[in-house]
Formats: structure tokens, sequence, C-alpha cells
């Protein structure tokens, strides 16, 4: 048996803003093949373009599993003791 014990409030769960990081990534997968497009891509366009050109290649291939995907960062939350050592929490205002 697993035990946890999660103090919620020492934590906090937020979108992942460090640089470089996309809001999110998008891809498709047809779901008559399995075939997926090319790596995930921070925009939907090429996922888009990639599901209409494999149905113009397989007509009967036409529907898909748009996949998106986002990051998330926790961080200690303020009486966190993990705060102090937290390089994010030392660059928040105080
Ligand atoms: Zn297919």
């Amino acid at each position: 048996m697993t035990r946890s014990i999660i103090k919620a409030a020492d934590w906090t769960l937020a979108p992942e803003t460090a640089e470089g990081t996309p809001q999110g990534t998008y891809s498709a997968v047809c779901l008559t093949c399995g075939a997926e497009s090319p790596t995930p891509d921070s925009e939907r366009l090429p996922a888009e373009v990639w599901a209409l050109k494999h149905t113009g290649l397989h007509p009967r291939h036409r529907q898909f599993k748009a996949r998106t995907e986002t990051f998330w960062r926790v961080t200690p939350a303020e009486g966190n003791p993990h705060r102090e050592t937290d390089p994010r929490s030392a660059q928040a205002p105080a």
C-alpha cells in the first residue's frame, strides 16, 4: 500500500512560464491507421495541415484525435521550506 500525505497549501501549481516553453503543443493521430503528425508544434496549423494532407493521400482516413499538451510547474508556496532554495521564488517580489 502506498500512503501519501499531501499538504496542498504548501505548493502551487501553475502554467509553466519559463522562457522557451510554449503555452501548448499540438499534434494529431489518424484513428484509421494510427499515423501521427510530425513532432508536436506550438502552433495548431501544422497538425491541421498534416491531417488534411493525410486524408488527401488516404481518402478513407477522415477521423483524427487532436492532441494538445500544456506544461505546468509546481512551486513552493509561502511558508514552504523549499521556497528558500527555489530560484523562481527568490526572483518573485516579496
Ligand atoms: Zn491514416
